[in-house]
């Protein structure tokens, strides 16, 4: 029977990646990713027709230095997670080493698209690209908790979901950042349903707050906001488990980056 389905496929890459990257390791996985772009060979160029139509795009990249022969591992970011089959992770090994990955699209200039976003190396070979449809957005899934080992990597995680829910780096994005990286530590993943989250502070806390945990104000309701100017401060509610953060003033947004969280707010919990 399996036989039937022992079929090979030739797939012609229609494109190839231009970045700074060589080597897989110097991949930044919640880095910001320095700006690349995208060749499309001359024969595709018409498949280019009003791209930049879109902001968003999905490119589909074949990982060539993959290790196809690897169906089981811990996480690269946490190797103290337990193993994962590799459909249940992003990794680049996998039987095919098809990637998907979403990048913004800068400009398009004849064959050349000028993305941020990718994370690939110098000469991957690009399989198909589509674009970013707002149907493809969920705002709120159920995942598997994976926090990076690296204390430094969990920010530049946190960073990174918060300025794509909140598009500018301002003092309420690493306030709400630095929030969740202390809420998290104490109640663990912040995306599920028995976290409830109360924010008072300005819209741009409130924002970011709701982009990384993901809760939503109704259905179910995980979410509150109070707006105030005078005070900036969050409730995560975890059954019996609670922490309120106040942020303290006066700090620069350097200090809100970099700062102690002891130094940068008052921390209750019960
Ligand atoms: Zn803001």
């Amino acid at each position: 029977m399996t036989q039937k389905y022992e079929q090979e496929f030739t797939i012609k890459p229609v494109g190839i990646v231009h970045a700074e990257p060589s080597d897989p390791s110097e991949i930044s996985i919640y880095g910001l990713k320095k700006d690349s772009y995208i060749e499309i060979f001359p024969e595709y160029q018409q498949a280019l027709t009003r791209i930049e139509e879109n902001s968003h795009l999905w490119i589909l990249l074949w990982f060539h230095q993959a290790n196809r022969s690897m169906l089981k591992m811990s996480p690269g970011i946490n190797r103290n997670l337990p193993e994962y089959g590799v459909f249940s992770l992003r990794a680049p090994h996998r039987p095919n080493p098809i990637a998907l990955t979403h990048v913004y699209l800068e400009r398009c200039e004849g064959c050349n698209l000028y993305v941020s976003g990718l994370d690939a190396i110098d000469g991957t070979p690009v399989l198909d690209i589509k674009p970013y449809h707002e149907g493809d957005i969920i705002f709120e899934p159920r995942t598997p908790y994976m926090p990076p080992a690296r204390p430094a990597m969990r920010r530049d995680r946190f960073f990174k979901q918060a300025l794509e829910h909140h598009k500018e780096i301002c003092i309420g994005l690493w306030m709400g950042v630095r929030m969740a990286l202390v809420a998290e530590e104490f109640l663990g993943h912040l995306n599920r349903e028995d976290v409830l989250v109360e924010v008072t502070g300005s819209r741009c806390l409130a924002d970011v707050v709701q982009g990384l945990s993901r809760a939503r104000l109704a259905n179910p309701a995980r979410f509150s906001f109070q707006e105030s100017s005078t005070i900036q401060s969050s409730r995560w509610t975890k059954k019996d488990r609670r922490i309120e953060l106040t942020a303290r003033s006066g700090y620069s947004i350097d200090q809100w980056e970099n700062g102690q969280p002891e130094d940068l707010f008052i921390i209750q919990k019960d």
